[in-house]
């Protein structure tokens, strides 16, 4: 059967990530065009992200155990040149009517591409839950020390912290560590919510994925014997500096603690970016396993949308590995949906590996938990929402005395969320402050509804995307 005789738009992915690449390599297989959207200048997503053309580090230096793998998902989008119509350095901001607003940003144009079926492979982001000083220049997130270090080859500081807890945290630290050594960076501690015997006992669990858990012991213990200290079960108690950081201090379990840094990466494991999905109306369930609002999909990577596909970390966290499976299995159902012949068993072996990993997440949930009696612990003078300047006691006083307990009558009545991060950086938070303030599960507070546009574009930009479609606009045109 001839491909994608059924829709005559081309099909779209979103996302240049593991799960994208393997979408749009897999689409491209079976004859079809796709279009591929990253916001990045150079796909290869979060594990993988290139750096720029000019950067000669090898990959080896830039990607370590995984470089392997780096080098063949970057070999994989390289050789579609031609094949696909790739479109990097395009923000998708917004998803309505079969039609995406995006906005080029090299030449500050925005354009709208109509879409057939589309996978959403729109990855994660950190989850960060705030402490006092959080506001502090010098505080980054991993994810944000992280690509520094991968991208630019830069470091955040010096003399760096590294706090919260999720796998992101020691191979941070190991990468600093690892990079810093005989350029006078050093990573002054590891300091981890998760007790250590929660890490022993997700060990039976993590065993799911032997290689992976090799590699993250590595890491521990590489730090270990290069002098790194470590410490868990730790309460994060603010961050010090009068214009910038100067220090952390943090409870032992028995005292308080105080040590000095010029930076800090924080984090409590990845969240998913779910903001298209919502937008496109795809339906959510509460995932007790991720702790959070997600979009429905079956095996297959279809949601409750027909002709919208979910793919990798942007409908749950899994990885990178089941991003590519995931990537790949969405592609094959599109296909089928379709009507063009896919292999049946490929697709089978696909739910297959992805349904064995359920095993590993949970592990990596028992081992890096979520910090329970945090939102207990927020003094009410924290900035919880740093756009809008909103604290945990205003979020409180709204929950008591407006009675509000769902997070979009929050947001309405605080404008926690309404700001530049569109709730991306303090929604867990407040939905942890008010669930603990109203004394609901925090499944019951709901989440903040995806707006458009879901990251920040200029606003002449949306004002221009109100006019007829076509055209690309140019700015202050
Ligand atoms: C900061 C960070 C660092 C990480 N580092 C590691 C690591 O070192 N090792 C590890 O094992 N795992 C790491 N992870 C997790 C790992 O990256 C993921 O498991 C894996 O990359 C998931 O692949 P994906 O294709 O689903 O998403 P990603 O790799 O996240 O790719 C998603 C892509 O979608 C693009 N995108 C998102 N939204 C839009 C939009 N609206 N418009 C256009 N493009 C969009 C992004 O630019 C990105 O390229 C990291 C995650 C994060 C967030």
């Amino acid at each position: 059967m001839s491909a994608g005789a059924s829709n005559p738009l081309p099909p779209v992915v979103v996302g240049a990530g593991p799960a994208g690449i393997r979408a749009a390599q897999t689409l491209a297989a079976h004859g079809l065009r796709p279009v591929l959207i990253d916001e990045a200048a150079r796909g290869g997503g979060q594990i993988y992200r290139r750096p720029p053309a000019h950067f000669e580090r090898s990959a080896q230096t830039l990607y370590g155990t995984e470089a392997a793998r780096a080098t063949a998902l970057h070999g994989t989008l390289d050789a579609l040149q031609g094949r696909i119509d790739y479109q990097p350095d395009s923000l998708v901001w917004n998803a309505q009517g079969g039609l995406l607003d995006v906005l080029h940003g090299p030449t500050q144009t925005t354009r709208t591409v109509a879409h057939g079926p589309l996978i959403v492979a729109s990855g994660a982001t950190d989850r960060v839950l705030p402490l006092p000083g959080w506001t502090l220049p010098g505080v980054y997130t991993l994810g944000g020390a992280q690509v520094a270090l991968k991208f630019q080859g830069c470091t955040i500081g010096r003399n760096v912290v590294l706090m919260g807890t999720g796998p992101l945290l020691y191979l941070v630290a190991y990468q600093y560590a690892k990079a810093g050594a005989g350029a006078g960076v050093k990573v002054a501690a590891v300091l981890d919510t998760a007790r250590f015997a929660d890490q022993w006992a997700a060990v039976p669990g993590m065993l799911a994925q032997p290689a992976v858990l090799a590699k993250g012991l590595y890491c521990v213990g590489w730090l270990r014997a290069h002098g790194v200290p470590m410490h868990t079960g730790i309460r994060p108690v603010r961050v010090l500096g009068n214009g910038r950081v100067a220090g952390v201090a943090w409870n032992d379990g028995r005292q308080e603690r105080v040590l000095p840094c010029d930076a800090v990466g924080l984090g409590y494991a990845l969240r998913s970016e779910t903001q298209l999905a919502d937008l496109l109306g795809c339906r959510f369930a509460w995932a007790p396993l991720q702790r959070a609002h997600l979009p429905e999909r079956d095996g297959a990577g279809r949601s409750s949308v027909p002709g919208v596909y979910l793919a990798g970390d942007g409908a749950g966290i899994m990885g990178a590995d089941a991003a590519e499976w995931a990537g790949e299995r969405a592609a094959l159902a599109l296909l089928a949906d379709q009507g063009v012949g896919v292999d049946a068993a490929r697709a089978a072996a696909l739910e297959r590996r992805l349904a064995g990993l359920v095993r590993f997440r949970r592990g990596l949930e028992r081992a890096f938990p979520f910090p329970d009696g945090w939102a207990a612990q927020a003094p009410d003078a924290l900035v919880v929402c740093r756009c809008e300047n909103v604290t945990a006691g205003e979020l409180r006083a709204c929950a008591r005395d407006a009675g509000a307990d769902e997070m979009n009558r929050l947001k309405a009545l605080t404008r926690v969320g309404m700001g530049r991060c569109q709730g991306r950086m303090c929604g867990v938070a407040a939905a942890e402050i008010l669930a603990q303030a109203r004394g609901l599960p925090v499944e019951q507070v709901g989440r903040l509804r995806g707006q458009a546009p879901i990251k920040p574009v200029p606003i002449h930009w949306q004002a221009r995307a109100a006019e007829p479609q076509g055209a690309a606009m140019e700015p202050g045109a």
